[in-house]
């Protein structure tokens, strides 16, 4: 099952390159109130420092972020012979190799400044990047910039609605799991992430709560009630974790650790809990939801590609027939589209031969116009 990622990544490449949106597949969003750990979460399931994070307004563009997993024997081998144990690549850079993780988020922040300004403001054009590493499953996540009330900076004054319009138009593609962060020091109840989910998925079929910020509750209460789905239940369930913090950020807290660390609390804090709870199990659950979700569209992905076929190859076939004798001259294929011509007239031709004449007029005029040019 874990082949058919691959592949339907190398897919979506392939329609995003030609700027078409023909076919929707499957890929997992993150969405939320800004600050609520969106970036945090995607960050510790890459298991990288790649994202920029801090609090503000920091995720300004769509980040489309494929992970490849690659056998540690399959690792690419540099210039100098050198294997490469992971790397990342950008869509807008072509085929620059990034080894250095502290530079791909050095470059999202540039192409984010490039398009958005440096002052705040919001882009709906999403950045492509793709991370090669044997450490991570294969998965493609979307960073989305998060939900805000107030604009401030350069943003416009209506950037609640124009970035609640980017996010339904990222999530309300059926084919879309979406990941509702929210934080667990804020009100379930409250919770926009939720909100904005059920507007694009009422029964809740592919959408999946993380609840982060576990560490940062007032004393004196716990996410006891929420992890067990007893505030809102959400179908697909309820993960908790801790990132980072913005003090870990700032000395620099690797993602190990970080990780290390999560599961120390919650064996502490919810012991009962901690095995169906954390980074580690969020990761594996977001990759069973995929390969479920994936087999689930493929029927109805075969139907379209089928559908979208047989439309272009009557496209195609209205077009005539190719002009099959290349040593036609133009007056010969004139004489053959004049005499087609007066067949109509008469009524002994059928209407698409005439059609194939002019095509194959069309075709010896441009052919004969580019041999005046060579000569
Ligand atoms: P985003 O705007 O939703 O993408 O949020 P970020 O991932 O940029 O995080 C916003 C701030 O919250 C950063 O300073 C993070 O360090 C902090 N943060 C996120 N998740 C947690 C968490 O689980 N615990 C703690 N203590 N801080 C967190
Ligand atoms: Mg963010």
């Amino acid at each position: 099952m874990e082949a058919l990622i691959p592949v339907i990544n190398k897919l979506q490449d392939v329609f995003n390159t030609v700027g078409a949106d023909v076919i929707q597949l499957p890929q997992i969003a993150v969405v939320g109130t800004q600050s609520s750990g969106k970036s945090s979460v995607l960050e510790s399931l890459v298991g990288r420092d790649l994202l920029p994070r801090g609090t503000g307004v920091v995720t300004r563009r769509p980040l489309i972020l494929q992970l490849v997993h690659v056998d540690p024997g399959d690792a690419r081998k540099n210039d100098d012979g050198n294997g490469g144990e992971e790397w990342g690549k950008f869509l807008h850079t072509k085929s620059q190799i990034y080894t250095d993780f502290e530079e791909i988020r050095q470059e999202i922040e540039n192409e984010t400044e490039r398009i958005s300004g440096n002052n705040k403001g919001i882009s709906e054009e999403p950045i492509h990047l793709k991370i090669f590493s044997p450490s991570v499953v294969n998965l493609t996540l979307v960073d989305l910039p998060g939900i805000t009330k107030v604009p401030v900076g350069d943003q416009p004054q209506d950037i609640e609605v124009q970035i609640k319009d980017l996010i339904l138009k990222h999530i309300s593609n059926p084919n879309c799991i979406i990941l509702a962060v929210t934080a667990a020091n804020t009100d379930m109840a409250t919770s926009e992430a939720l909100k904005v989910a059920r507007e694009v998925d009422p029964d809740g079929r592919r959408t999946l709560a993380v609840v982060t910020k576990l560490d940062l509750m007032d004393a004196g209460t716990d996410a006891m009630d929420v992890l067990m789905g007893r505030v809102i239940p959400v179908k697909l369930g309820l993960i908790g974790v801790v990132n980072r913090s913005q003090l870990d950020i700032n000395n620099r807290k690797s993602v190990t650790d970080a990780i290390r660390d999560e599961h120390a609390f919650l064996q502490k804090k919810y012991p009962s809990l901690a095995n169906r709870n954390g980074t580690k199990y969020l990761a594996r659950t977001l990759n069973r939801l995929l390969m479920h979700h994936i087999r689930d569209c493929l029927p109805n992905l075969k139907t379209r590609i089928n559908v979208l076929a047989a439309q272009y190859q009557s496209l195609l076939s209205s077009y005539g027939e190719p002009v099959e004798d290349q040593s036609a001259t133009l007056l010969q294929l004139i004489t053959k589209f004049a005499t087609e011509y007066c067949n109509t007239i008469e009524g002994t031709a059928k209407y698409i031969e005439t059609r194939h004449s002019l095509s194959c007029l069309f075709f010896a005029i441009v052919y004969s116009f580019f041999n005046l040019l060579h000569t």
